[in-house]
């Protein structure tokens, strides 16, 4: 315990603080306050303000404010529909406007002193009510001959609170730790003063006196919005660790050791000569960057970008064959059966030929093919195992495994991706990694989710591709609709109708499909329906998948499984139903299946009313555009980046203070900021890391 006189530590306990004992300490702990220094970079949420009186006649919906008031009337009232649930209503003004306050649970001490001429002092969040603005359930206080309860000095904080930690008890501490360790604030800066001068950064001893106390006259409009230099600097700082945190795990990746794949590319050409098209220059650019990756003995890790279409799958089979062909086994792994399953088929076709085995795991497979599997991947028989996450599991042992791709990465964190390249480990180093994305990440994502790895973008689809047209219907037109696939299939074009997920059961989707295709296959009697969806038997779905590819089938009716890999270039246009349920990368992904031949294409996107305006911001955008990477730009906007990423309950990404759609201004200067730093400051690296992201940190050094 230090004495009185000597300095406090910032690692002191927080209960050495009035006001928190070991019961309040432990629910601290929820909200991840354990020390002093904690306190202080615990930040506040919002601001209110009750610092000064503001005229009723000025206040404005959506905001708190402290009024000082008389009660002109007040009045007893029972609820329209409620059997005996009374309210207390008082209608009060101040000589610039009325206002109501509605108490809904008052004694009868209340009930006798809120009369008419009582005058109030109150704070509370103003609303817009059915004939005026009110206030439900004021703090207030009484005015007894201009006597009345103070005005705050400064802004009053609103910190992230949590069950049994009270806001009342969070300025506390803040107050107490602000108060102790006034003196020592400046000796927390990590950020050197040459830096602090070229990017003009306010200091952060006080940044954190503004953001924890704003003054009363500070720009609150500024401060709601997170744009008030103070917070823009620790924001800043957040993002800078963070940076500096995934450019730690590169370093650190680079010290483990890889197999150097060498070989003549033979096998690599002669794939690339079977092919029925020439590789776009893209897609020879990033092959070439792939290449010059694998020929390395540091374990490459890089994510492949490229919107829907963009030929990612070739790219990654010529990386295996590399693996391959120098002797290796490569591994593809995909989120799901489905995907995997697709892959597996595709790199059936394109292998098989040239003489290669592959094989295949998943968690479905019965044992006995289950055993055969793991034979031929341990014995090396294998050169290629495609599967789900199955392929991680102990008993999978790989000969020679020197490179594994991950698709649709952006359902994995960056624990996962680690914990994976751990497993696939032996004795002569750690595997080759290619993660490829789905859809495109919007740059800020990129950067700050995916800072350790390297990055390639395919910016260029096959020629011959013709844009998309997008069509936004209330499902109220679905006759109109029948119409328009009829129409479609007379002139021999392939049709696809997407049902998706209303329910969250696959079941009920599922079941859905089926009525839809029933239903269909009513009204369009002349043309030949077919149905996919995840509960068939792959054998099942391959024979309906095959007919309609040979064109025996005229529309398909399909859940979601089809987001993904399905190939059908006369396919021209698109039914989605649902689509205002859909995130937009998804639906850009679905979209994708169509517009793959030289036929103009549409794709319908029908809605249930009502359509909130979120929903139709968001459809209109698929008008709008058929650009990957600008429409997951703006899902990252609209949606923020939990559930861009998909990964919302992982965790991944959060932010205290920074929000990088905001901030994504900083991203240049973090950059710059991150790279004099670690040229010049290293032990200030680490302590920024320590300080914004403790222990998190530890995944980068697993094995
Ligand atoms: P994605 O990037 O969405 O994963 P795919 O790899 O599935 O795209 O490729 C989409 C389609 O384009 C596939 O049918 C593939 O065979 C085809 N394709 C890939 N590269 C080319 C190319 N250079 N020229 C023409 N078609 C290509
Ligand atoms: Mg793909």
């Amino acid at each position: 315990m230090a004495k009185p006189s000597e300095k406090p530590a910032l690692s002191q306990s927080i209960t050495t603080l009035k006001g928190v004992g070991p019961r309040v300490g432990e629910k601290l702990k929820n909200l991840k306050i354990e020390t002093l220094q904690d306190v202080l970079f615990h930040l506040p949420l919002r601001y209110e303000d009750r610092t000064r009186v503001q005229p009723v006649g000025g206040l404005q919906p959506g905001h708190s404010a402290v009024i000082d008031v008389e009660i002109n009337h007040a009045e007893i009232v029972f609820t329209r529909k409620g059997r005996s649930r009374r309210m207390l209503l008082c209608h009060v003004s101040d000589g610039t406007g009325h206002l109501l306050l509605r108490f809904f649970y008052f004694n009868k001490t209340q009930q006798q002193q809120l009369t008419a001429g009582t005058r109030l002092r109150c704070f509370g969040d103003v609303r817009l009510g059915a004939s005026s603005l009110e206030i439900t359930h004021p703090e207030y206080s009484l005015i007894h001959n201009q006597q009345t309860t103070s005005l705050e000095n400064n802004l009053t904080p609103v910190y992230p609170a949590c069950d049994g930690v009270s806001q009342f008890l969070l300025r506390r501490l803040s107050d107490q730790v602000l108060a102790l360790l006034d003196n020592q604030l400046a000796e927390l800066e990590l950020l050197p003063d040459m830096v602090l001068k070229k990017f003009a950064l306010p200091s952060l001893k006080q940044s954190l006196k503004t953001v924890h106390r704003p003054a009363a006259d500070i720009d609150l409009n500024l401060m709601d919005q997170g744009l008030h230099p103070a917070q823009q600097r620790l924001a800043m700082e957040e993002l800078l660790a963070q940076h500096l945190s995934l450019q730690d795990l590169r370093k650190n990746n680079r010290r483990h050791q890889a197999i150097a794949l060498q070989s003549d590319n033979q096998l690599q050409n002669q794939f690339i000569k079977s092919l029925p098209f020439k590789l776009t220059g893209a897609q020879q650019k990033v092959q070439q960057i792939i290449l010059a990756d694998l020929k390395k003995n540091q374990p490459m890790m890089r994510l492949i970008q490229g919107d829907v279409g963009s030929g990612k799958t070739i790219v990654a089979i010529l990386a295996c064959l590399k693996a391959i062909e120098a002797g290796y086994q490569a591994a593809i792994m995909a989120p799901t059966e489905i995907l995997a399953e697709q892959h597996f088929n595709f790199a059936c076709q394109c292998l098989q030929p040239l003489g290669l085995k592959i094989a295949w795991l998943s968690g479905k497979l019965k044992s006995k093919q289950r055993r055969e599997m793991l034979q031929l991947i341990a014995s090396g028989e294998a050169s290629l195992v495609v599967g789900t996450h199955a392929l991680f599991q102990d008993e999978v042992v790989f000969h020679r495994l020197a490179l594994i791709v991950i698709d649709e990465q952006h359902r994995f964190g960056v624990h996962q991706r680690l914990a994976l390249r751990n497993k696939g480990a032996d004795k002569t180093g750690v595997p080759h990694q290619l993660i490829m994305t789905a859809t495109p990440i919007p740059r800020s994502l990129a950067m700050t989710a995916y800072g350790d790895l390297e990055h390639s973008i395919i910016d260029e689809l096959p020629p011959g591709r013709t844009p998309v047209k997008t069509i936004v219907l209330s499902e109220d037109r679905r006759g109109d609709v029948i119409e328009r696939v009829q129409q479609a299939c007379r002139e021999n074009k392939q049709v696809y109708w997407v049902c998706t997920l209303v329910e969250e059961s696959e079941a009920l989707q599922c079941q859905a499909a089926e009525d839809t295709q029933k239903l269909l296959q009513q009204a369009l009697s002349e043309f030949t329906i077919g149905l996919v969806h995840g509960r068939m038997k792959p054998a099942e779905k391959q024979q309906v998948m095959g007919d309609f590819k040979q064109g025996k089938i005229q529309l398909l009716v399909a859940t979601t499984v089809i987001e993904v890999g399905v190939d059908v270039p006369n396919a021209s246009l698109m039914i989605i139903e649902n689509a205002e349920r859909l995130g937009l990368s998804q639906l850009h992904q679905l979209r994708g299946r169509v517009g793959r031949g030289s036929q103009a294409s549409h794709c319908v996107l029908m809605y249930k009313k009502p359509l909130s305006q979120q929903a139709k911001a968001r459809l209109a955008i698929m008008r709008e555009t058929n650009d990957g990477f600008e429409i997951s730009r703006r899902d990252l906007q609209i949606r923020g980046p939990g559930e861009v990423l998909g990964t919302k309950q992982t965790g991944l990404l959060q932010l205290r203070i920074a929000d990088i759609v905001r901030d994504e201004h900083l991203l240049d200067e973090v950059k710059q900021l991150g790279e004099v730093l670690q040229q010049q400051y290293p032990r200030q690296v680490k302590a920024l890391i320590r300080r914004w992201l403790g222990d998190a940190q530890q995944y980068g050094h697993i094995g």
